[in-house]
């Protein structure tokens, strides 16, 4: 089965070559917008390109604006900053997860809480989340209040799995009960929607990255999404040092952070986004091949959740135990077929053991089980 399923990827990449889990695709004006940036001198934190990104990311999300930074690590932790994060909250989020959002909440000097995802979308369980702010959380003067560390839950950060939206609503309106101010990580999952509306715009704030690996790059990159005005001008002014506007003078009214998108970054993105509508049709156009070739080989493929249109950013398949997990990674990447397994969970790292977790059932299912397969864009 495992020898059908390489021959099959083959095919499909027409190659025996080495084959990715995910390269970049660069097939537009990408050449010509770096060369007019070069020519123009604004390669750096300042320039048109930077302005026209945002500008074009606000319009494909639909958020009502949209801020760049240096990478979506660096949109998590200001998001979570600008939705009132501080010094010794707790932040809820899932175990099963790329470890920037882990990171991100230490950034704050916050710590995280992880509790289980949903089998089917792999993002936050929002009965998990239920059960566990009803049971283990109580209300404090408008806050919501961890009742075994006293600590306050200032906000939680979902992620859209590999693309997959998690039940977003269910998630905010959960939050919104409790007080608690949602940051998306949308970093995997530009071009996916829930329910018709983009991922990155049911919380308060959404983060996307565009690093080399995620469906369309910058190089490094990443976006803050937000519908609210004085949260889109607070993050603007942070991550540009916190400069009060002046014609010359160097004033800064807080501690703030280097953390823009250079314009030459910029005119990447703004080429690759003119694709990406392409990228994303042939990455579903990928996806479909796959459950094919996974229902004729009996392997269960990993499909879009219900109300959902996922990106497909990684392609993924739920293998029957840990045992044909690691078979399936051994024989695939000896075969130079580059297959992943997924994260470990969060609160098996060594900086975040000690944090505090549910009974993480369908996380331990899916860790042991979950591997992706190559998912570069072919044109
Ligand atoms: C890629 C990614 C990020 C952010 O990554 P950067 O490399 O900092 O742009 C954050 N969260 C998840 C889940 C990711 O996959």
């Amino acid at each position: 089965m495992h020898a059908e399923l390489i021959k099959e990827i083959q095919t499909l990449f027409s190659t025996e070559e080495p084959i990715y889990l995910h390269e970049p695709t660069f097939n537009g004006k990408e050449k010509e917008y770096l060369n007019e940036c070069i020519d123009s001198t604004f390669v750096s934190s300042v320039g048109k390109f930077v302005d026209q990104f945002e500008q074009q990311i606000a319009e494909y999300t639909g958020a009502k604006h949209a801020i760049v930074t240096v990478n979506g690590t660096a949109a998590i932790q200001i998001g979570l900053i600008v939705a009132g994060v501080e010094q010794d909250d707790e932040v809820i989020t899932q175990p099963l997860t790329f470890i920037s959002t882990a990171n991100a909440i230490q950034y704050c000097n916050a710590t995280p809480i992880f509790l289980d995802v949903d089998k089917d979308t792999l993002g936050l369980s929002p009965i998990a989340l239920k059960t566990f702010l009803e049971n283990e959380t109580t209300q404090v003067d408008g806050h919501c209040v961890n009742k075994k560390t006293n600590k306050r839950i200032s906000a939680c950060v979902p992620m859209h799995t590999f693309g997959h939206p998690a039940r977003i609503d269910e998630i905010v309106s959960i939050c919104n009960e409790h007080n608690i101010a949602v940051v998306e990580d949308a970093a995997e999952s530009l071009g996916s929607y829930y329910k018709g509306k983009h991922t990155g715009t049911f919380g308060l704030v959404g983060a996307i990255s565009f690093n080399g690996n995620k469906v369309m790059t910058t190089g490094g990159g990443g976006m803050i999404l937000t519908n609210d005005v004085v949260l889109a001008k607070k993050a603007k002014h942070i991550t540009t040092q916190a400069k009060m506007p002046h014609a010359w003078e160097y004033a800064h009214d807080e501690i703030g952070y280097n953390y823009r998108m250079p314009n030459i970054n910029a005119a990447l993105g703004c080429a690759q986004l003119e694709q990406l509508p392409t990228f994303i049709a042939s990455k579903r156009k990928l996806a479909e091949s796959y459950r094919t070739i996974c229902d004729t080989l009996g392997l269960q493929f990993l499909n879009e959740p219900a109300d959902s249109i996922s990106n497909y950013w990684l392609n993924a398949v739920i293998l029957e135990n840990r045992e044909e997990r690691d078979a399936f990674l051994s024989i695939t990447n000896e075969s130079k077929v580059g297959t992943r397994p997924i994260w470990q969970l969060m609160n098996k790292l060594p900086m975040y053991k000690h944090c505090q977790t549910d009974a993480l059932e369908n996380a331990m299912w899916l860790e042991d089980r979950v591997v992706n397969l190559p998912s570069t864009v072919i044109l």
